[in-house]
């Protein structure tokens, strides 16, 4: 598979739940949204989406944000810079976000 289609699959899958994240695990553990907690970092939040891209304090995660994730959505980030993020069709985002992905994800087991 090519690069930019590895990076493509990694976004589609996180938008679509398809990961081992705490929100996505926890459901199938029947716990409530609240309770499902991130286990890589010790923040005792809840491990979602925005968590992982933006607040996770795991090192390995924030040594790949500062990597690979754009600024702008990395400074003072917000719900809509998370939308945004996700749905860019700008080629270097998607392979930056989509690195940073491939990295991330499989360090939720
Ligand atoms: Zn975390």
């Amino acid at each position: 598979m090519y690069e930019n289609q590895k990076s493509r699959q990694a976004i589609c899958n996180f938008r679509t739940n398809n990961t081992r994240i705490p929100k996505v695990t926890g459901r199938y553990k029947g716990l409530e949204r609240s309770e499902r907690m991130c286990n890589i970092c010790d923040s005792n939040c809840v491990g979602d989406e925005y968590h992982v891209l933006f607040e996770c304090k795991n090192v390995n995660v924030m040594h790949y944000r500062k990597k690979y994730l754009p600024k702008y959505y990395v400074y003072s980030p917000s719900k809509i810079k998370l939308i945004l993020l996700l749905r860019s069709n700008n080629p270097g985002v998607i392979a930056k976000t989509g690195a940073f992905l491939r990295n991330v994800l499989p360090l939720f087991k």
